[in-house]
């Protein structure tokens, strides 16, 4: 649905802001692709495209892909902004940039729900989901375009429901230069982990499209040319499992309609492989990936966050359920809790080894508002309000030390020749579990097979030729190459490149300890 019943015309300029360098930018990886430039089409600001009055015209630009120009700014008649905390700096700049031409600016999205004052030049903060809050924002730029005398803040109490949601506006955006694509069926979580903001901020009861939206969203993707891999930025796609079971059957009819050409991933919980009802489907719908949290190996500190859901089976027998129906894992990985020792470490460098999970996201504990490690830290006084750290927490033991500990966990877990170790059981293993699909028409399109041709160039030149781990490279590289083996090469080549590069300038201090951490940031934008 869109809101109705506003004639008045407006011209809106959605902007995303930047990210500045961090793990998941995966800016080391681009350079192999055919011109992936950034990660993810944002969802919220597409959504909010679709939902305007049908006589507003809009205009979108990611700044991961092009800065906003004075064209853009002198075309508009209001800014809007969204975005996450790690982009505060920027979206402050963005609002800077639009007051230079008189343009009231809007902020919405998780940064300002749950940190309304980090925003405090905005002309319109726009608190909570899509709602009353945005129809009011409406009604009044479709009143009045100037700026406000003082800033308006507008907090949503009745939410539009996930099945009246629009289809984001994806023909707005530039879907080529993508990595991903992305679909989200439900919002929230019924579980409450210590660290975590999802719950606080969407609630523990997951709200649901349809399965009929999402197959609507899937093919306008494919209208737009949207890429490979669709990712579910559902915050837990097993959240309510009986949506997932309704959703699935929807799925493997859209694959085999289209003929597999697009790849699917979701995050969700470990426990996910006690289901191996739900585990059948996804192989069937051609599920590849599933980024678990399972933030730790410790079953104290698993118990100490509460988080014992990620215990209900054996991590690594859970790892390995999983593996087993073709889909790979990411794990998200938190380091400085306060249930870390000296030999915590060596204890995660020998699960990654043993779990054989390529991809892990290693992370500094960082407490997030309305979160209860918010709440508890902040009733022990153990928050720090200094961005030159890497961590507003007060660790139990030595920042330095652990710090140093995070360092030396990057170093060690993307080693080259461990990280291909990982992948080589991943192409040996989990993708011959994988659905045998027929070669459809589409897959063996020269388009396809030139896409392939030239990221295969890249990567013999820019890591087999001249990259600084060609030995390791080479032997993961020919063993696939006799396998025939080109998809696992790519696929793993691209995303390992940017983990062992990212991972080198981290453990030498060019990178920040977690993907929260402003310590870089403020020299690379200024705020208002
Ligand atoms: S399971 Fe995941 S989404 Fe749910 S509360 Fe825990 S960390 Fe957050």
């Amino acid at each position: 649905m869109r809101v109705e019943g506003i004639e008045t015309p407006r011209r809106i300029l959605l902007v995303f802001p930047r990210y500045t360098s961090s793990f998941g930018t995966w800016e080391y990886a681009y350079p192999l692709t055919d011109g992936i430039k950034a990660f993810m089409p944002p969802q919220g600001l597409l959504v909010i495209a679709s939902y305007l009055p049908e006589s507003w015209q809009v205009r979108f630009v990611d700044e991961n892909l092009r800065p906003a120009t004075e064209d853009d700014f002198e075309w508009a008649e209001a800014v809007f902004v969204s975005g996450m905390h790690i982009q505060r700096q920027q979206m402050n700049d963005i609002c800077r940039r639009a007051h230079g031409f008189d343009l009231p600016v809007a902020i919405g999205g998780p940064s300002v729900s749950a940190c309304p004052d980090y925003y405090p030049s905005f002309d319109y903060l726009h608190v909570g989901e899509l709602g009353d809050a945005t129809d009011q924002l409406i009604a009044r730029l479709a009143q009045d375009t100037s700026r406000p005398p003082e800033q308006v803040v507008l907090t949503t109490k009745d939410r539009v429901a996930m099945s009246d949601f629009p289809v984001p506006a994806y023909e707005l955006a530039d879907v080529k230069k993508y990595l991903l694509s992305s679909v989200q069926y439900s919002s929230g979580c019924p579980y409450q982990c210590e660290f975590c903001d999802i719950p606080g901020l969407y609630g523990r009861n997951p709200r649901l499209k349809t399965p009929q939206q999402i197959i609507a969203e899937l093919d306008k993707m494919r209208e737009c040319g949207i890429g490979d891999t669709v990712y579910f930025v559902d915050d837990n796609f097993i959240g309510n499992r009986k949506a997932a079971l309704d959703l699935l059957p929807h799925l493997i009819e859209w694959q085999k309609k289209h003929g597999y050409v697009t790849k699917l991933a979701c995050e969700a919980t470990l426990n996910i492989a006690k289901r191996p009802e739900i585990l059948e489907k996804m192989r069937e719908a051609a599920f590849v990936t599933i980024f678990c949290g399972i933030e730790t190996p410790d079953p104290e500190a698993l118990k100490a966050m509460q988080k014992d859901h990620n215990m209900m089976v054996g991590i690594l027998e859970g790892v390995h359920t999983i593996n087993s129906y073709g889909m790979e894992v990411v794990s998200g990985i938190i380091l400085g809790l306060d249930t870390d020792k000296p030999g915590t470490v060596d204890a995660l460098l020998k699960f990654i080894d043993e779990s054989k999970i390529p991809l892990l996201t290693i992370n500094l504990l960082q407490a997030l508002p309305k979160t209860p490690l918010w709440d508890r830290l902040a009733r022990e006084g153990r928050l720090i309000h200094d961005d030159g750290r890497d961590s507003n927490v007060n660790f139990k033991m030595p920042y330095d030390d652990v710090v140093s500990a995070w360092k030396r966990c990057m170093e060690l877990a993307y080693e080259p020749s461990r990280l291909f170790a990982r992948y080589l059981h991943q192409c040996e293993y989990t993708h011959k579990q994988r659905l045998k699909v027929p070669v459809s028409p589409e897959m063996k399109s020269w388009k396809n097979i030139r896409r392939g041709l030239v990221m295969l160039r890249n990567i013999v030149w820019k890591v087999g030729v001249l990259g600084p781990y060609k030995r390791e490279f080479w032997k993961f590289a020919l063993g696939r190459l006799r396998h025939g083996d080109i998809e696992g090469l790519i696929g793993s080549v691209l995303i390992g490149h940017h983990l062992i590069m990212f991972a080198r300038a981290a453990s030498s201090g060019r990178q920040n300890a977690s993907n929260y951490s402003l310590r870089l940031r403020d020299a690379q934008v200024p705020a208002e």
